[in-house]
């Protein structure tokens, strides 16, 4: 039975492997979830025919099938809805929940086995495996609460801004410097039993206090690396249990958190050294109102009349267009453009809406062919030929001032090139800032024609004018 659990171990690290690979490109996304799924199947069944961890446990040394099937059935009850009422827009908190229960689990088997090797301490809670735990249980519980307040700042149910006081960097470095003084310890005096709840509070307190001070602005690039910290977690509870394959997908997850952090610090233009000591992210104060500067606007005959005149289009969707949920419509008229004969293709910005892919989801969603989405860097060259930029909801990701403005907050960010394009229309419902709370210099070029109203209703006007006007 060992042989065959080793062989599902392979097969399914195997799969988390191809599960990210696959996830690299909108048309192989949908088998990198089933990698994934299956890799996460044959590592649950691999460890019911037998794990050779220190106690051999196995499906035959399985005590309690009552807490298992429970947590299994609680699982479902719970995830299950979630997955299906949770809007595409509360993905983040989404996330950052799931996170909480990953590293959560994590730390309290930690826990479980710190408590049940206690009686053979002396050869169990050795040297290395004491320190794989306490990396586990620290990262997990703070993992745990972190994910949490993250979670509350981005559903609103705590405050967004930061909360700071006075020599909280202070506060933070001395209490993280006490849990990790008990970890040494403990590492070394492992029946030390007394220390560990203590341990355990700490970490769960200092989760807590690393987010506070990182406005709700910021709270998906924070989640990004809470992921990173769970997996690191997981991958040290593998080194713990002797599990090779939690070692190898703990690792994985620990490592992808981190590239997306990355990834997405230098779309946004963040210091990553920044996010990670957790001093960052005030909350950009929007005016609310945009300075008056002169505009053009246009109705959606207007705005129909100019796409039929023209011979290629670039669509730059943005967070409006998944707050309006406006994907199936723009679906119609992108058939609608393409069967006039225009060229129509999609400018996607790594950090358009408010998750990293969020655009490309969208878009999946709705069918629009894989081939049309082009990533920034190769469509930014396009937009000098193209006739018409039609930007739907997407404000800060196209905004000028990105390139020329030092003193702006998005300064360096870099930006979809929309400005270059011949005209550019522009989807939103008034004037008011984007993300970054700062006026788009776009808006007030010639070129620019605002086309007022919420993204849905508008892209339906849109496609019932273009065949309207054919006929005419
Ligand atoms: P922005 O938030 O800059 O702008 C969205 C625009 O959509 C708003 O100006 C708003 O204008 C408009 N809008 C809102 N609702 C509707 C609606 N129903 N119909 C039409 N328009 C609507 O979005 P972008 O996608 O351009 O930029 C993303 C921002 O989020 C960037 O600043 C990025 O750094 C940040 N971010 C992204 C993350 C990611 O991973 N993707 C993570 C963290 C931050 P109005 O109110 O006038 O309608």
């Amino acid at each position: 039975m060992a042989h065959v659990m080793q062989y599902l171990y392979i097969i399914s690290a195997g799969l988390f492997i191809l599960s990210l690979r696959w996830m690299n490109h909108p048309a192989s996304s949908r088998h990198g979830v089933w990698a994934g799924e299956i890799g996460m199947l044959l590592a649950i069944v691999g460890t019911f025919i037998g794990f050779p961890g220190m106690d051999g446990v196995g499906i035959a040394f399985v005590h309690n099938w009552t807490w298992i099937i429970a947590a299994f059935v609680i699982g479902i009850v719970v995830g299950v809805p979630i997955a299906y009422i949770m809007p595409m827009t509360a993905v983040p908190q989404r996330t950052a929940l799931s996170h909480a229960c990953g590293a959560l689990a994590a730390a309290l088997v930690g826990t479980a086995e710190f408590y049940q090797r206690q009686p053979h301490a002396d050869t169990e809670l050795r040297g290395f495996i004491m320190v794989a735990l306490v990396i586990e249980t620290l990262l997990g519980y703070l993992t745990f609460t972190g994910s949490l307040m993250a979670m509350g700042k981005l559903q609103e149910v705590l405050p967004q801004r930061p909360i700071t006081y006075r020599n909280q960097n202070l506060v933070n470095f001395i209490l993280f410097a006490i849990a990790l003084g008990l970890a040494v310890r403990m590492a070394f005096v492992p029946t030390d039993t007394i220390l560990f709840p203590i341990f355990a509070g700490l970490s769960l307190v200092f989760g807590v206090l690393l987010i506070i001070p990182i406005g709700g602005a910021d709270m998906p690039t924070v989640i990004a690396i809470l992921n990173s910290y769970a997996g690191l977690s997981a991958c040290a509870m593998g080194f713990a249990l002797n599990s090779r394959l939690l070692v190898v997908a703990g690792a994985l997850d620990g490592s992808s958190g981190l590239i997306l952090s990355i990834i997405m610090c230098k779309a946004m233009n963040r210091s990553f050294t920044n996010v990670l000591f957790g001093a960052f992210g005030q909350v950009q104060v929007s005016t609310g109102k945009a300075e008056q500067r002169a505009y053009r606007s246009a109705s959606a005959e207007e705005a129909a009349s100019v796409l039929e005149a023209a011979s290629s289009v670039i669509i730059v969707p943005g967070y409006g267009l998944a707050v309006a949920q406006a994907q199936h419509k723009i679906r119609e008229l992108y058939d609608s453009l393409t069967k006039r004969g225009v060229d129509v293709k999609f400018g996607i910005h790594p950090v358009a809406g408010r998750m990293p892919g969020h655009m490309n989801v969208l878009m999946a969603e709705a069918d629009i062919p894989y081939d049309k989405l082009v990533e920034m860097d190769e469509i930014n060259g396009e937009f000098p030929q193209c006739d018409v930029a039609l930007v739907i909801g997407a404000n800060d990701v196209t905004n000028p001032k990105a390139r020329t403005d030092k003193s702006c907050p998005i300064f360096g960010m870099p930006i979809l090139d929309v400005d270059k394009a011949h005209t550019v229309m522009v989807i939103k419902r008034s004037m008011n800032p984007g993300f970054a709370g700062i006026d788009n210099d776009l808006y007030y070029l010639d070129k620019t024609l605002m086309l007022f109203g919420d993204a849905k209703a508008f892209v339906s006007e849109l496609v019932k004018e273009l065949p309207a006007r054919a006929a005419a």
